[in-house]
């Protein structure tokens, strides 16, 4: 029996793994403009840096974490009792172990200016998988550590657009939504009214708001049930509960915003489904290619997050955008990069004596920077021949008898079929220049 990948963690095929390298290479380009370092944490964490984080009440925390045990540890423990064990879960995002690690290598002591860092890599939810949600996804991220002015937010918003459109993602296709969550000065009046909104009219809400009604109301905002939508339809806003400092701080960010010309819609509704974001909130939605996971990116402000692990007050703000998602975009806009040739040139053995010579051809020519395939399968001349055309080569280098005989190399274009003569030195400095 052939063995297959589990349902939503898919394989990365080397056309697909080239259009995501394509978008790392271009966040080291767009997010150095902006002052940021790459960095890495661990694909796994205790569990202890999510709960604190994300929230326990969150569906991420709750429902999709993946606990990791080594397999010595599990054996004849009943999964009642795996609590016991050392709780480790691979990561369902990254801000968390990204404040983690700030946090432990004390990288921005009190008064020290604000480190901006950010990270590319797998992260793991055990989601209900369906297109543009899997279970292991890759995600880009940027985090913004220590910075408590709007400028900050809008900096980062206006760098999260300009990444996009570096992409080739036009503005026309992009929604930017935003919206202030409040702090935990004024939040916890707002959750209260909504919990109260919801109690008031349960039954009109799927038994999964029922049961966030308690825990987690504002999640209901995200509810996926046209009921939960609609019964939501007069729900208090939260825009009417922001303290003074929260509604200034909204306030100055959009009107950097607009200074910068960038398009947004408010969105009273935007909950992000982590606990740790307060104040401004942001995602970036488009138009075509996803369906219904129609967000590629979002972020926003988590002023307490880093306290969660010990740090003094570090207010703080990040995104995160998913690859697959926005490869999809990038398929149905037509501008996905096509993987190009694996090399550039074959080297192919007229009779069996010129294959030694064509093996050190093609490693004389690699180390001059040329990309070189060669045959390791005892193929015939024609077979090499349309095994070079099929990978799509601009040159194939003859070695066979004629050329031993005159000490010359017969270089054959493949785009337009000439061929010509050349000297060692010649061919290398030919193919280089290329
Ligand atoms: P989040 O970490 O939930 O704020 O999501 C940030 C971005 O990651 C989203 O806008 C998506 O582009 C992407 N994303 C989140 N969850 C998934 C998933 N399960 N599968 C694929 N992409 C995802």
């Amino acid at each position: 029996m052939t063995l297959k990948n589990p349902a939503g963690v898919n394989d990365l095929l080397p056309d697909a793994a080239h259009k995501q390298q394509l978008l790392v290479r271009a966040a080291f380009r767009v997010f150095g403009c902006y002052g940021y370092r790459y960095m890495e944490t661990p694909m796994f964490e205790k569990t202890e840096v999510f709960t604190r984080g994300i929230g326990e009440a969150t569906d991420v925390v709750g429902k999709e974490i993946y606990c990791v045990y080594p397999m010595n540890s599990i054996a004849g423990v009943s999964p009642d009792d795996r609590s016991a064990l050392e709780g480790l879960a691979l990561r369902p995002e990254n801000t968390a172990g990204i404040a983690r690690a700030v946090v432990q290598h004390n990288l921005v002591p009190p008064g020290a200016f604000q480190a901006k860092l950010w990270y590319a890599g797998s992260m793991f939810r055990h989601e209900r998988q369906q297109k543009g949600r899997y279970r292991e996804f890759r995600q880009i991220g940027a985090e913004c550590i220590g910075a408590t002015e709007p400028s900050a937010d809008a900096e980062v918003i206006l760098m999260l657009l300009h990444y996009f459109e570096a992409l080739g993602i036009p503005r026309s296709h992009m929604t930017l939504k935003i919206n202030s969550m409040g702090d935990e000065a004024c939040r916890p009046a707002y959750r209260r009214a909504v919990q109260d909104y919801i109690l008031a009219r349960e039954s009109e809400f799927c038994p999964e708001c029922q049961r966030r009604a308690t825990g987690n109301p504002l999640r209901a905002f995200d509810c996926k049930s046209e009921a939960c939508q609609a019964a939501l339809s007069a729900a208090p806003r939260i825009t009417e509960y922001l303290c003074e400092e929260c509604a200034s701080q909204y306030a100055q960010v959009k009107q950097l915003l607009d200074s910068s010309g960038l398009a947004y819609e408010e969105d009273p509704r935007l909950v992000r489904g982590f606990d740790y974001y307060t104040r401004t909130v942001f995602e970036v939605q488009v138009d075509l290619g996803l369906g219904a996971q129609n967000a590629i990116g979002g972020g926003g402000r988590y002023d307490r997050l880093l306290q969660e692990y010990g740090a003094k007050p570090t207010p703080s703000l990040g995104f995160a955008v998913g690859l697959e998602r926005i490869v999809m975009v990038l398929e149905a806009l037509g501008t996905a990069a096509a993987l190009p040739p694996a090399a550039q040139v074959f080297v192919a053995a007229v009779d069996e004596e010129a294959r030694s010579q064509a093996f050190e051809l093609a490693q004389k020519l690699r180390e001059a920077g040329v990309s070189v395939e060669l045959d390791h399968q005892a193929r015939s001349l024609k077979s090499q021949f349309k095994v070079a055309d099929k990978a799509d080569v601009g040159f194939v280098v003859l070695l066979g008898p004629d050329e031993r005989a005159k000490g010359s190399y017969t270089l054959r274009n493949m785009t337009d079929g000439t061929q010509q003569e050349l000297t060692l030195d010649e061919l290398l400095q030919l193919l280089t220049e290329r």
